[in-house]
């Protein structure tokens, strides 16, 4: 079945503080900017939507989740917009809801990790992730999947 998605906005959540985007320059237009996507070091020009305009000013969403995405908005309590949708970085175009997913010995989810982060972990996973060093969750992102996976695989689980 092909991938559908609903629209919840939580994979956009969690791209943390190194993500950022710069206004292109001040003649390029309040809605162009220079978007550096920290998960794969693209650094690409986008822009806000004309449908999506509107949203931009709206900075609620940080309140509540500070380590989302700059062009994340939500136009309901469970229905989110990317206002730059068509031209995203092209891992967002390519992802799903995770990138890999953690799994017991008993094959069981206990944890998604998206981009540089592992959401819906149970209690045991964020032990072991826990003792990563602040370090870890800097780096660039092929060092901080390898550093998880090991962390993670010593500990007994798989990461696929
Ligand atoms: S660019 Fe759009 S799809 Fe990609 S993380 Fe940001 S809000 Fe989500
Ligand atoms: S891809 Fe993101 S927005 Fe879509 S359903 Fe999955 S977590 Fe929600």
């Amino acid at each position: 079945m092909a991938f559908e998605c609903l629209c919840c906005g939580v994979c956009c959540r969690y791209l943390g503080p190194y993500h950022e985007a710069h206004a292109a320059s001040s003649d390029a237009g309040v809605y162009e900017f220079e978007l550096e996507f920290t998960p794969t070091g693209e650094r690409i020009d986008v822009t806000v939507s004309e449908e999506m305009q509107h949203l931009l000013s709206d900075m609620s969403v940080f309140e509540e989740y500070p380590e989302s995405c700059p062009f994340l908005r939500y136009i309901s309590d469970n229905e989110a917009r990317c206002i730059i949708h068509s031209t995203r970085p092209d891992y967002c175009r390519k992802s799903g809801c995770y990138d890999y997913l953690v799994r017991d010995s008993d094959g069981v989810i206990c944890g998604k990790i998206k981009n540089r982060f592992v959401i819906d972990a149970d209690e045991h996973v964020s032990e072991v992730l826990a003792r990563l060093s602040d370090i870890v969750s800097r780096a660039p992102y092929n060092v901080f999947i390898k550093e998880v996976t090991n962390s993670l695989t010593n500990a007994g689980y798989t990461i696929s």
